[in-house]
């Protein structure tokens, strides 16, 4: 798994234009009578009743705020509330979930939903605040996948909000699993879909909290379970290193035995690095939960390609055909028409990527990895 940048998005302006334009939709466009909030902007302040109902204003809130009445928060209030859901970093809507998890939300959500769904009278309805949090989820979600929006730093034209996202963070491959390309051509999406990181269905206050949404490859977001996020690192988490923890490493491992003789088979696997258990256990949480482990056995050809070529051509040969194809200048010196670090690069340049890109090509990561496995680990 790859890291995405938040950063990139703040300096962009995209932040700023994400929040405007969906705060904007759900304010004037989404209707819902609610019983807590009266007048326009109705949506907003059920949403804020609702946090806090769940005891989450805590963690969005300043102090100064936090310390009014419900019934005296104005409109700026609820502005500043709405800002800190929908732009709440990695950190903070990891602190939320805790906050919700403690409380059992998600249990008793879809067991409420569950109950309406059996009930083929249709007698059974969703009780507040669960109603609204149900219609928020699936209502806020659903339109702003549907709004543009004007980002000058990053487009020229308004583009759809998962395309801006990708050109916003400046991504070309999904960040699960660094295989499959995803992005726009022609102001069209091409194979990116959003994860919520913390599912809509589970955890309807994200529904379109900026920094849950991921942008991903349709496998990933297929394979990722709506009930495991407790156990998965976001790609936006600052503290999660993947890309440096953990390597993939090609080699020869034992399968098993067969008439009382070890049965061995070469495979692609993860060896993890991190000094720190909890989070190695994260790393193989975070494998297991996108089947890394399988989708890279599945390019089990290209690894045994990769390492012919890497061992046909170790260093000692490539100095040696330096050697070989050198001249002896007018002094009398050696000089090496084409240095063997030309040519370890003309056969393995294109595998080569720095960890900053990976996140522009697939496989990246896997050539870099197999590459410092047979050339030595950095
Ligand atoms: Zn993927």
């Amino acid at each position: 798994m790859i890291s995405l940048d938040a950063e990139k998005y703040r300096k962009k302006g995209f932040e700023r234009a994400y929040f405007d334009e969906v705060y904007r939709y759900i304010c004037e466009r989404m209707k819902y009578k609610t019983p807590h909030a009266v007048g326009t902007g109705r949506v907003m302040k059920e949403l804020a009743w609702c946090l806090k109902e769940y005891g989450l204003l805590t963690v969005l809130l300043s102090e100064e705020v936090q310390s009014k009445k419900f019934e005296d928060l104005n409109s700026e209030d609820f502005i500043d509330i709405m800002k800190a859901l929908v732009l709440a970093d990695a950190g903070t809507l990891k602190e939320m979930y805790k906050i919700l998890r403690e409380k059992k939300f998600a249990e008793n959500f879809i067991k409420a939903k569950a109950l309406v769904k059996a009930d083929k009278d249709k007698k059974t309805k969703l009780e507040e605040p669960f109603k609204f949090l149900d219609y928020f989820a699936k209502n806020a979600y659903e339109g702003m996948l549907k709004l543009e929006v004007n980002v000058p730093q990053i487009s020229e034209e308004k583009r759809e909000i998962p395309i801006m996202m990708v050109q916003g963070l400046d991504i070309r491959t999904c960040p699960y699993c660094n295989r499959v390309f995803i992005g726009s051509v022609k102001n069209k999406k091409l194979g990116v879909q959003l994860d919520h990181f913390y599912s809509k269905s589970n955890y309807p206050f994200f529904a379109v909290s900026l920094y849950n949404l991921i942008p991903c490859c349709s496998s990933c977001n297929m394979n990722k379970r709506d009930d495991d996020e407790k156990k998965l690192r976001s790609p936006f988490d600052k503290k999660y290193s993947f890309a440096e923890d953990v390597k993939f490493v090609f080699e020869e491992v034992q399968q098993g035995c067969e008439g009382g003789e070890e049965k061995k088979a070469w495979k692609v696997h993860f060896k993890m690095l991190s000094d720190d258990p909890e989070k190695n256990r994260e790393y193989e949480a975070n494998i297991d939960e996108f089947k890394l482990d399988a989708a890279y056995d599945f390019h089990f050809i290209e690894a045994k390609r990769f390492r012919e070529k890497m061992l046909a051509y170790p260093p000692s040969l490539l100095r040696e055909m330096a050697r070989n194809m050198s001249v002896t200048d007018e002094d009398g010196n050696i000089v090496e028409k084409i240095p063997a670090e030309a040519l370890e690069m003309g056969l393995f340049q294109e595998y080569f990527c720095e960890p900053a890109d990976y996140i522009k090509k697939p496989f990246a990561k896997f050539y870099r990895d197999l590459y410092f496995q047979y050339r030595g680990w950095e």
